[in-house]
């Protein structure tokens, strides 16, 4: 679904991430673990062409998304859009927008379905979200209304309203209680059948209760990929600390 060759990316003058090659098979959840300031970010900013908003960056190599070649072809951005949806580490719906017209921004401005297909693409998005049952009587009170972990759950039905290929996730429970953290987890899991997730985690728990598959990055080199149980077959903190110590 996404494959990165030979991946080098600097921020002016600095480089951060190395030569990455990296494969995400359709339909999986794939984890991409690392301490803080590895790339991860970075990772998913280049999937989704977003680090294209930092006139500083320079990115070298082959990003494919589903066969396209996101920076070699011309591809529109209402095709992006649909190719990958993002969820932010904060919670971030347009505060003043109602629950519904959160969801239903996308599909409006990329004009993706009928008006008379909106409200059940709404109810759809909000269902695979587990967020329909708490909603559903008050979708036109604005989302600043909800709570920190719905209003995540809001994130991840607006990014799937563009039904999206991949969804990337950048630590989307960092911010949420366990049992808010344990919902978004469900959610993931349910997902997996119908689109690929890339997830950003700093908890190797997490990665082990959603993901098949894993990478680990450290100071932008990849230094670990494959199945999650290969990947965290050693301690994850023993790994970090280990090449921390050797490159200190
Ligand atoms: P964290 O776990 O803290 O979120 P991360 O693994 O997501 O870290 P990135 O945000 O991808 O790390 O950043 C990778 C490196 O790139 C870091 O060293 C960061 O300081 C640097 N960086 C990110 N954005 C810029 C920028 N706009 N200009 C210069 N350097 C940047
Ligand atoms: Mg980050």
């Amino acid at each position: 679904a996404v494959r990165l060759s030979n991946l080098n990316v600097w921020f002016g003058e600095r480089q951060v991430l190395f030569n990455v090659n990296l494969s995400v098979p359709l339909n999986t959840v794939y984890a991409i673990m690392g301490p803080s300031g590895s790339g991860k970010s970075t990772i998913l900013r280049v999937i989704n062409k977003l680090i294209l908003l930092r006139p500083e960056s320079r990115v070298e190599g082959r990003v494919e998304v589903m066969g396209l070649d996101i920076y070699g072809d011309s591809v529109r951005p209402d095709q992006l859009a649909r190719l990958t949806g993002m969820v932010f580490q904060t919670p971030n719906p347009f505060p003043h927008l109602s629950i519904y017209d959160n969801v239903a921004i996308g599909p409006r401005l990329h004009n993706t379905v009928k008006k008379s297909e909106l409200d059940s693409l709404v109810r759809w998005a909000l269902e695979k979200s587990a967020l329909w049952d708490e909603v559903k009587d008050r979708l036109r009170d604005p989302a600043s209304t909800l709570s920190g972990g719905q209003q995540q759950r809001l994130c991840i039905a607006r990014a799937l309203a563009l039904k999206p290929r991949i969804l990337l996730m950048d630590e989307p429970t960092a911010n949420l209680d366990p049992v808010n953290a344990a919902k978004i987890e469900e959610v993931i899991r349910e997902l997996s059948r119908d689109v690929t997730v890339i997830i950003v985690t700093h908890d190797p728990g997490q990665a082990r209760r959603v993901a098949n598959r894993a990478a680990i990055l450290f100071m932008g080199r990849l230094v670990r990929e494959g199945p999650l149980h290969s990947v965290l077959h050693d301690s994850y903190s023993q790994l970090i600390q280990r090449l921390t110590e050797e490159y200190a």
